[in-house]
């Protein structure tokens, strides 16, 4: 992770609010933030350890929303520009830290790609309208005070990680927000053979690459194994592959972890097993996990990344509130474990 943004946001939310009433009440409505997270936040700002720790997420607390991109042209007056130019200046940090960071908008800063690609390509004046009239604004979408703050804790930290990509999963799954599943699978016009060498570059089983393709297992292991001669660098660490029950069971904070994100990007991910997006979903995994500092050896492994997002599919492992605190877990649908949250 190369820039970040918690500390810097929080601190400038709380330089508004505290520069007078009309402003206040303007970015309570405009941040979506309640009474009680502006509580948190600036008991937060008060405390160097905890800051340090959001600090280190690789996520932005703050998430931004919008309301359309459709804006067309207009004029702004005076007043408003100088306020819009303000607000244009964090908009533009969010960007800038999912851009240099290279995460995806989505899991960043819970803005969804298209929205993310129209604001960051636009013209100045564009940027200034869609700012204006398309109802940008930031706001949290998880519950702030569950967050641990734990620095020294890499799990703690993955925890946070988890805690604030819910929030975006709750609210992308509402009916009527659009925005999730944007990482379509590979086209049935591509050859099956390209699929089979891009699958086994990012480190997939030949026996889970043949199972996607279609292709004879032992062609995938030829294959697997003239890639090898020719580029010594993909050599295998995929490891075994294991029921997703039992990475579950072993791992109930990485699985969930990469299930989330598998879900915010994956096209149909309920109706089939999209390998383009369990690259993709594992790819971001593995940096939010570096992020933290979790160790290699702890990660999942993207053939069991793979056995997970098929788990999904086939319903044997679901996303699922808990009945007590409420917050998901990934649940094994024939033998539910504990809630990781809360125990229950
Ligand atoms: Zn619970």
């Amino acid at each position: 992770m190369r820039v970040k943004i918690n500390a810097s946001m929080i601190q400038m939310g709380l330089r508004w609010l505290t520069s007078g009433l009309r402003d206040f009440n303007v970015i309570l409505a405009e941040q979506r933030l309640t009474q009680s997270d502006m509580v948190w936040l600036s008991s937060l700002s008060a405390n160097q350890r905890q800051l340090n720790a959001v600090d280190a997420l690789p996520v932005s607390l703050y998430r931004v929303h919008y309301n359309t991109l459709k804006v067309g042209r207009g004029y702004l007056d005076d007043e408003e520009f100088r306020e819009i130019g303000n607000k244009m200046v964090m908009f533009m940090e969010f960007c800038h830290f999912s851009r240099v960071n290279e995460t995806s908008p989505i899991l960043a800063v819970g803005l969804d790609d298209v929205g993310y690609r129209v604001f960051e390509a636009g013209s100045f004046d564009s940027r200034m309208m869609l700012v204006s009239r398309g109802g940008f604004s930031i706001g949290t979408r998880c519950n702030l005070r569950k967050l641990r703050m734990n620095i020294s804790s890499p799990d703690d930290q993955l925890r946070d990680v988890t805690t604030v990509l819910l929030g975006d999963l709750r609210y992308f799954l509402k009916p009527g927000v659009s925005g999730i599943g944007r990482v379509k699978d590979y086209p049935s016009t591509m050859p099956l053979d390209v699929v089979a060498t891009e699958l086994l570059q990012q480190k997939l089983q030949p026996k889970l690459v043949a199972q996607w393709t279609g292709l004879n297992a032992d062609e995938v292991v030829r294959m697997k194994r003239s890639l090898l001669r020719d580029t010594p660098l993909v050599q295998s660490q995929s490891g075994r592959i294991q029921a997703p029950n039992k990475t579950l069971a072993e791992s109930p904070l990485h699985s969930l972890l990469y299930l989330t994100v598998y879900r915010l990007l994956a096209d149909n991910p309920l109706r089939r097993t999209n390998a383009r997006a369990v690259v993709a979903a594992h790819r971001e995994y593995v940096e939010l996990c570096k992020a933290v500092g979790v160790e290699a050896s702890d990660m999942i492994s993207p053939s069991n990344g793979y056995q997970l997002s098929n788990a999904m599919k086939t319903g044997d492992i679901t996303l699922t509130p808990c009945s007590k605190c409420k917050e998901i877990n990934a649940r094994y649908a024939l033998k539910p474990g504990r809630c990781i949250w809360c125990n229950h």
